[in-house]
């Protein structure tokens, strides 16, 4: 992508200080989903990577994996699932369970998200990695439905974290931005 572009997304995304808790720089995506042209530029990217993926599906990550997952799976052609957390989905589910700071999460998918596909080929995307917890257990979730996690995509990857080396071993990782 060019560096102008890039940086246009790069300005879009704002900084909260001590959100939800004191010392987390929280980054807020809701002005860069609420500016057109950032939003666009950023969607258009994406779509031009993945164009050639051959992509059956992508999974978005809940909640803010939806909003980016469903605008680049219309832009693709291609149906898009929600990876949501426990309890949310009505049909029967698979699960898959995570560690946190304190405690267990969890994240489901509906046992047909990927219809009758074979192997189906998907690409997983979140707004952020920042652990990659959640990241991971999604990930893990795709391979218990038989279909294939081709590429994990985040927009914005907090990279002292290193969150994604650990992901690494699952799934190749890509990220738009790095902070
Ligand atoms: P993790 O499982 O630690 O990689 O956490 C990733 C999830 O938490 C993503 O869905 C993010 O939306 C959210 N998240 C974690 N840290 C931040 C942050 N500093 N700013 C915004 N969202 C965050």
């Amino acid at each position: 992508m060019k560096k102008e572009h890039k940086d246009i997304i790069k300005k879009a995304i704002r900084d909260i200080e001590d959100f939800p808790k004191e010392g987390i720089v929280f980054k807020d995506i809701t002005t860069l989903l609420n500016d057109g042209k950032a939003y666009d530029l950023l969607i258009e990217h994406l779509a031009h990577r993945y164009r050639d993926y051959n992509l059956d599906f992508i999974a978005g990550i809940e909640s803010r994996g939806f909003i980016f997952g469903s605008s680049l799976a219309t832009k693709l052609g291609i149906g898009f699932v929600p990876v949501r957390k426990k309890g949310k989905l009505p049909y029967t589910t698979i699960s898959e369970k995570y560690s946190l700071e304190y405690g267990v999460d969890e994240v489901e998918i509906h046992i047909d998200a990927f219809r009758d596909v074979k192997k189906a080929k998907i690409l997983l995307i979140d707004d952020l990695i920042a652990t990659g917890g959640t990241a991971y257990a999604a990930c893990n979730l795709i391979n218990k439905a038989k279909a294939e996690c081709v590429e994990v995509c985040f927009i914005i990857n907090l990279k002292a974290l290193e969150g994604d080396k650990k992901l690494k071993d699952l799934a190749p990782v890509y990220s738009v931005l790095e902070f």
